[in-house]
């Protein structure tokens, strides 16, 4: 969840290749960090990521006295949901999911109930007002963890971090400030987020994620949800709990590196709860068609034979990835991607072997490194780095991952 490097002597350390360098030229980078120029600032740690990893690090560490930053900034979803301080847990995962569960158990309840002698009227579910209530639950939380923050002096800025050196990462708040933070050591918990398949018309531009589901305003109607992920399946489930047409399609097995046995009960469970299950099956388009409603075009694997379906809502549930924005190229002091580098760990007992760490492009392209020869030495403004162009921020545009690295994504990565 959360990820760091520990040097010799029990140190955080932070390394790359050109920042190794730098400081060979420049005398040291911390002694450069420590020179703040205005505007720069110094912290014992920083952490970068407000989520449940980064929250915990950074008021541990306050309470022992430390000084320290968090860093938090939320990447709206492509269909442009955005929420607060806490991270996935908070906003988009286990809390707004299992308050969703609740309502979708309250409905069962409500069906058991005449059984029990309850006379009940026929009673309908208003998504709206779950919703509502929901929202607003999460909201509560994302101010409590801003008071808590205060509370503990932890300083708390919403800015996209990325690396500049080992002990400095670059900022850039929503109306584009930037701003350049200083640490001894540096926590990376940025935990991850959903993709969408890249390779399926129209999955991006008609579908949501876990990401949007627990903020839409509407129901989201018969909904597909295309993964076999604990992810899919939580979603699937109370979605048809909530009495929604629900079916989920997956490629081969679910909950994959679980238990089968068990897996195979959540599933015949969830199908007798009335969750219809697509198997062996892989999408291949989807379409809006003049009435609004989303035609799904499918792959049976076993027959070869294609088949369509209509839904309101196409829900992506199929890859988490992790640290998507601290690569070079995130960064407005991005220098040429060609050839940034890797973190390396100074010591080959660091508590995360950072020396295996690389970011590479999730569509599949060759690894990248993340620093590197021309990577913006240590006392360089963020926004004077060398060799910064419009093509180096654009490329930050494609999602980043680090691969082999599994502490440094949820492991949710999995592909039905
Ligand atoms: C639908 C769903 C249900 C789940 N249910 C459960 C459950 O029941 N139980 C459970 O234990 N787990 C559950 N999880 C998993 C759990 O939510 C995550 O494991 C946990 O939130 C990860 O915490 P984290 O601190 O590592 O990362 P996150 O909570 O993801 O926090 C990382 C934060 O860093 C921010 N960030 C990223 N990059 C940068 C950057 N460059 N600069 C600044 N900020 C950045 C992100 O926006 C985010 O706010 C669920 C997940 C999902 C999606």
């Amino acid at each position: 969840m959360a990820a760091a490097l520990r040097g010799p002597g029990g140190r955080f350390r932070w390394r790359t290749w050109a920042a190794a360098a730098a400081a060979a030229a420049a005398g040291g980078v911390r002694g450069a960090a420590r020179s703040a120029a205005a505007g720069r600032q110094d912290y014992d740690l920083l952490v970068i990521g407000g989520g449940s990893g980064g929250l915990a690090c950074a008021k541990e560490a306050a309470q022992l006295g430390k000084k320290v930053a968090v860093v938090d900034y939320v990447e709206p979803s492509p269909q442009g949901t955005r929420w607060g301080l806490g991270g996935t847990c908070v906003n988009v995962g286990c809390i707004p999911k299992k308050l969703m569960h609740q309502a979708a158990l309250l409905g069962g309840m409500i069906q058991d109930a005449p059984h029990y002698g309850w006379a009940i009227q026929p009673v309908l579910h208003d998504w709206r007002t779950m919703a509502e209530a929901v929202q607003n639950h999460v909201k509560s939380l994302n101010w409590g963890h801003r008071v808590q923050l205060q509370d503990r002096k932890v300083k708390y800025f919403n800015i996209k971090a990325c690396f500049v050196n080992e002990h400095t990462v670059c900022g850039v708040a929503k109306d584009g400030k930037e701003t350049l933070l200083s640490a001894e050591h540096i926590v990376i918990a940025t935990g991850g987020r959903p993709r969408y398949p890249t390779h399926i018309e129209g999955a991006l531009e008609y579908g949501i994620t876990s990401d949007d589901i627990f903020w839409l305003k509407e129901s989201p109607g018969k909904t597909l949800v295309v993964g076999a992920s604990y992810v899919a399946l939580e979603c699937a489930g109370f979605l048809t709990g909530l009495g929604l047409d629900t079916t989920v399609m997956i490629r081969s097995i679910p909950l994959r590196g679980f238990d089968q046995q068990m897996s195979s009960l959540v599933t015949e469970y969830m199908a007798s709860q009335g969750t219809r299950f697509l198997r062996g099956c892989t999408p291949s388009r989807v379409r809006r068609l003049p009435d609004g409603q989303l035609q799904v075009t499918w792959e049976d694997l076993t027959s070869g034979k294609e088949d369509m379906g209509t839904f309101n809502t196409v829900l992506w549930a199929t890859v988490r990835r992790g640290l998507s924005a601290l690569s070079p190229a995130s960064c407005p002091s991005s220098v040429n991607p060609g050839s940034e580098s890797v973190l390396l760990s100074e010591s080959s007992s660091a508590s995360t072997s950072v020396n295996r760490m690389s970011a590479e492009c999730s569509e599949g392209q060759s690894r990248q490194r993340l620093s590197g020869p021309g990577w913006p030495g240590p006392s360089m403004p963020c926004s004077e780095a060398p060799g910064r162009s419009r093509a180096a921020s654009q490329s930050s545009g494609l999602p980043r991952s680090l691969s082999g690295f599994p502490e440094f994504s949820e492991r949710l990565e999995v592909r039905p």
